[in-house]
């Protein structure tokens, strides 16, 4: 049995420089010094290090093809992989692994921490314990999560379907529209009815090596006047618009806007509508000001994530798919970002 620890950067991989009294990183290929308490996993677990690290915030596409190819290359030596990640761009990051990643069938686990694993209370040891155990954990000779994970805290959740919730608390995530995949307290306990199930037949593992940038996010508001609008739609080269609607997927009428839209899904452009709601799903049905973004070919995300629907955008764009297939793979259920039953 054995694990790699993929560090990438962030507040888990920091301690007190004891000369300045600063937080600075530490050689993460030392961790089993710095935690001698994983050496009692009695499994092997080797470490690899972004080099250089990267603080999330400066995370772009880039750095997750590398992620992805590091997994790819040593998928056949490690019965599991987990990623340490700095927490602000942690759901976009695993979210755009569980894209990226095809025919996954090992744990993939992100994790992180909002207290550096070098200061006492640090909430990182025990986030990195459990990672590498939910990496390991086996059922019958198969992974028990085949699939990109978030744990902290407490919680196993499915990565594309997390949004980080917190700057300050230590229960930094939340997963609104799915369950939990695991549970840890005395024991872990694993939630089997929502995990992946996984395919045995399907081919080994593979990955894509390129995302589309040209994607934006424009979140309505009352008052948003045209000329934002027109500006951001005709961004040079944009391919697709995240639109966060309000409620269930509703925007305000006004003709320009729609005419804004409609304009760029005629130049090719993907509109996708998602809800500035945490909680619940676009139904484009529900009201007129829904139903007038439906009719003219804004596609539906259903309860997917600003984070998920952005970098499934990004990795859709990249395979340079026809309009409508872009737009019914948008809609559809890929890695169980979204729940399918939703979509309206
Ligand atoms: N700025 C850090 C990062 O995201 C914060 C953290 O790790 O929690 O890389």
């Amino acid at each position: 049995m054995a694990i790699l620890i993929i560090y990438t950067g962030g507040t888990i991989g920091m301690k007190t420089n004891p000369e300045t009294g600063a937080l600075a990183p530490f050689d993460f290929n030392q961790i089993e010094t710095e935690m001698p308490e994983l050496k009692r996993f009695g499994i092997r677990i080797d470490t690899f290090t972004f080099d250089p690290i990267v603080d999330s915030s400066n995370i772009s596409p880039k750095e997750w093809i590398g992620m992805a190819r590091i997994i790819v290359d040593n998928y056949d030596k490690y019965d599991g992989f987990v990623v340490l990640h700095g927490t602000d761009s942690m759901s976009y990051s695993a979210s755009a692994l569980s894209f990226i990643l095809q025919n996954l069938d090992k744990p993939v686990v992100f994790t992180g921490s909002q207290i550096p694993i070098g200061v006492l209370r640090t909430d990182g040891k025990e986030n990195l314990i459990t990672a590498v155990e939910i990496a390991a954990a086996k059922r019958g000779g198969r992974s028990v999560v085949p699939e990109v994970s978030i744990y902290f805290q407490d919680c196993l959740y499915r990565a594309n379907r997390t949004t980080k919730h917190s700057a300050e608390h230590l229960n930094a995530f939340r997963s609104h529209n799915y369950p939990p995949l695991a549970w840890a307290a005395i024991d872990i306990k694993y939630n089997y009815d929502s995990i992946q199930k996984i395919d045995f037949t399907t081919p080994t593992i593979s990955m894509v090596d390129s995302m589309c940038e040209n994607v934006v996010v424009l979140r309505l508001f009352p008052g948003i006047n045209h000329s934002t609008v027109k500006a951001i739609l005709n961004i040079k080269g944009l391919q697709g618009v995240v639109l966060e609607c309000f409620g269930s997927g509703n925007a305000p009428e006004q003709e320009w806007l729609i005419a804004e839209f409609e304009g760029a899904i005629a130049r090719g452009i993907l509109l996708v509508n998602v809800s500035q709601c945490k909680e619940g799903s676009v139904n484009m049905e529900l009201y007129d000001t829904g139903r007038r973004l439906k009719s003219i070919g804004v596609v539906s995300g259903g309860n997917i994530t600003v984070e998920s629907a952005l970098v499934k955008m990004m990795y859709l764009l990249g395979l340079s798919l026809p309009y409508h297939i872009l737009q019914e793979m948008m809609t559809r259920s890929l890695r169980g970002e979204l729940t399918s039953l939703a979509i309206k």
